[in-house]
């Protein structure tokens, strides 16, 4: 034979994930931080290496991780799912709850993946776009969700990649008011200090998204975690496979969490740089400034790709929106040292000039 054989209909819609990743010197597109992880936990890494069994699998059941991240939330262990990163467990929502004839609720502009799991779980994409200041009309949100197909609700708090933060109060409002799982995605809650977790106990349509991939400079190890009910949870188990973290990423992920302490200062760190940040870009010429309680900060410019070519050839990487007209002449620039902060601004200056 040679023809391939036809991939099953409507894959030829999903589009691959690529976002561009030109060789940089200030890598600054996509929100890790910029501190690895503290050198007194990588000679402790080391011990591990030494005596690690690499030729065996992980444990099916992931406990000690898992046990570690419910004492450390306070919440019971079946109330923790883990994934090979947050992305893996956005997809086994939506593979345990989504399907044909179920959709997903989506606020764009937001993080892609809950689009793009939705396409590869085969379920419906529903939307309603954010205002001008990129927040949401919980009344309008609410009239959606009469709609009986919506299975699933993303919020993205604070949101990637406009920084925005949704009043708890509006959350209250909608877990009150569906049955739809409400998945609050808190990927970046550490830099904001706000998160629904206390909700749990009494909000059963409630999961919240973690991951290890920001504030404890874990982006390439790939563990996320996510908090539920228990059945929620055991739903998400049903559609996992066996090793889906594996083992050295969750005894690495163990250790980062067991010295949590050490990353506080790096997370106070940004967030003050943030701040210098915020306010330098709301003092250039020709930039309009999203506030932002991520580690990130969107801004538009008039002409968004000659800005980032601008700063490309400079050496410095952000993040352009290429086909998405939400986010027409945007770039998002994630916090990184002050010296990054400070080769960033100027060579921004000098592009908007
Ligand atoms: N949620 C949001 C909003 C994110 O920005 C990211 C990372 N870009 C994730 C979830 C998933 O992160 P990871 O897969 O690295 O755990």
């Amino acid at each position: 034979m040679n023809k391939v054989i036809k991939p099953r209909s409507g894959l030829e819609f999903i589009e691959v994930y690529d976002s561009p990743q030109p060789e940089a010197e200030i890598i600054l597109n996509s929100n890790e931080s910029p501190y690895n992880i503290p050198g007194e936990l990588i000679s402790k890494i080391e011990e591990l290496v030494e005596n690690f069994d690499f030729n065996r699998y992980p444990d099916p059941s992931q406990f000690k991780l898992k046990e570690k991240i419910a004492s450390s939330s306070g919440v019971d262990e079946d109330m923790v799912a883990l994934g090979n990163g947050g992305d893996e467990l956005l997809l086994h929502t939506m593979l345990a709850y989504g399907g044909p004839e179920r959709a997903i609720l989506d606020f764009p502009p937001t993080f892609v993946v809950y689009k793009l799991g939705a396409a590869i779980s085969g379920t419906k994409y529903k939307m309603i776009t954010r205002d001008d200041q990129f927040l949401i009309d919980v009344n309008q949100v609410l009239q959606k969700t009469k709609d009986e197909n919506i299975k699933i609700i993303f919020i993205c708090n604070p949101n990637n990649p406009t920084g925005t933060l949704i009043p708890k109060e509006d959350i209250i409002k909608l877990l009150e008011s569906t049955d739809s799982l409400v998945i609050v995605d808190e990927a970046y809650f550490h830099y904001s200090n706000i998160s629904c977790q206390d909700l749990l106990s009494e909000q059963k349509n409630l999961a919240i998204l973690r991951t290890f991939s920001k504030a404890f400079s874990f982006a390439g190890m790939r563990v996320g975690y996510l908090l539920a009910c228990a059945e929620v949870v055991q739903n998400l188990e049903r559609v996992r496979l066996p090793y889906n973290v594996n083992s050295f990423s969750q005894a690495l992920a163990a250790l980062v969490l067991d010295n949590r302490a050490f990353f506080k200062e790096t997370v106070e760190k940004v967030i003050n740089d943030r701040e210098f940040l915020s306010s330098e870009l709301k003092k250039t010429e020709n930039v309009k400034v999203y506030p932002s309680y991520a580690n990130y900060i969107l801004f538009k410019v008039s002409d968004a790709q000659k800005t980032w070519n601008y700063l490309l050839d400079q050496g410095i990487l952000v993040r352009i929106f290429k086909d998405d007209h939400l986010l027409q002449n945007c770039l998002r620039v994630t916090v990184g040292t002050p010296e990054e902060n400070k080769m960033f601004l100027k060579g921004l200056r000098e592009a908007v000039l």
